[in-house]
């Protein structure tokens, strides 16, 4: 069975003028694989002074272009009267207003008894909580039609992008709510255009439904957001690019199975060596409060860590995923050692 045709929704961070708009819908529309164009009509600027949008006169110009349907954003109740009256049928919620349960709240009961199709994009925190507490409000103030749109986290580490996608949090979220859509909006995750098919590659290999990609047709020239904006012809080369795979297969699934029993087993061995580890590091723990030792000791996890870097190199393991992997490891090493310390004060 192959993946459904991913949903693909594309169009500039605002609309600028009556030509750009009627530019990039012409270059749009003239793309099978675009479902959806995306216009930001109000925009939340950190900083004041910038250009915010041109509001209802966008929507106006938007209701006379007829190729394919819009989608803007909303960020208070007003603008979802607006953008119904202007014939909007999707709209979405940024990262800041998902950011703000009351304010997500005024906007479910100004779309209350309404078919809209809401799309809930991620709130700047790592928190997949309020993601899901805002589409949560939504379900239940009746909007059937809610999707998830991923756009990245604002972390103090942003792995060289505008925001790091931290892709464990939408996985999580499908976990937890599996019938909701889930769309990658990598433009806002890279901030910058060249990151833009890896990651959209990786969010249709991870089984994202589908892309919100921003497309100017002169992305230079763009008032807001120009480094990250496509112009048309690359945005066409990119989408020529992506590949599309298949989400299941018969034949796929037995060969799957016997390594998926691999896997469940080394799993289990993983798991059975760091009860052992830690059964160690609790011995170790009650020396350390016998001969009044701090917990951490800085020279002996310098060489744990270089000793198990020296080791990952050999095996041919990412040096990057064994720091991860060894600093998670200390950690709760020392939260273990701590715990019995404690108790060992405690009963003194
Ligand atoms: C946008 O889509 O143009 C936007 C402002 O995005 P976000 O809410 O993800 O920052
Ligand atoms: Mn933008």
């Amino acid at each position: 069975m192959n993946q459904k045709k991913p949903i693909l929704i594309a169009g500039p961070c605002s609309v600028e003028s009556r030509e750009q708009l009627h530019d990039v819908v012409r270059s749009l529309a003239a793309m099978p694989e675009v479902t959806m164009i995306r216009c930001g009509v109000w925009k939340p600027r950190t900083r004041p002074g910038g250009f915010e949008g041109l509001g209802e006169q966008a929507l106006e110009w938007m209701s006379h272009e007829q190729a394919l349907p819009f989608c803007c954003e909303v960020i208070l109740p007003d603008h979802v009267e607006a953008a119904l009256r202007h014939g909007i049928s999707t709209v979405w919620i940024g990262a800041r207003t998902t950011a703000n349960p009351f304010m997500v709240q005024e906007i479910t009961e100004a779309l209350r008894g309404t078919t809209v199709q809401v799309l809930v994009k991620n709130a700047p925190s790592p928190d997949v909580k309020l993601w899901i507490g805002a589409i949560e409000r939504f379900r239940k103030a009746g909007i059937a039609d809610v999707a998830a749109v991923h756009r990245g986290f604002d972390v103090f580490r942003n792995a060289g992008y505008r925001n790091n996608p931290i892709w464990e949090i939408p996985i999580e979220l499908r976990r937890s709510m599996p019938d909701i859509p889930i769309l990658c909006d990598p433009s806002h995750i890279a901030g910058r255009r060249e990151p833009l098919l890896n990651l959209s590659q990786t969010a249709l290999d991870l089984g994202f439904d589908g892309l919100m990609i921003e497309v100017h047709p002169q992305p230079d020239n763009a008032l807001t957001d120009a480094l990250q904006q496509l112009s048309p012809t690359a945005f066409r080369q990119m989408v020529d690019r992506l590949v599309v795979r298949q989400t299941d297969s018969r034949i796929a699934d037995q060969e799957l199975r016997l390594l998926r029993e691999q896997i469940d087993h080394l799993d289990n061995q993983i798991l059975q060596l760091l009860a052992a580890r830690f059964e160690v590091a609790q011995q170790i723990a009650h020396i350390k409060a016998r001969e009044n030792l701090t917990v951490f000791q800085p020279k002996r996890w310098e060489a744990v860590l270089s000793q198990r870097l020296a080791a990952a190199h050999e095996l041919g393991l990412s040096p990057d995923f064994v720091k991860h992997l060894y600093e998670a490891i200390h950690a709760e090493s020392v939260r273990v050692q701590e715990e019995i310390t404690n108790i060992i004060v405690n009963h003194e």
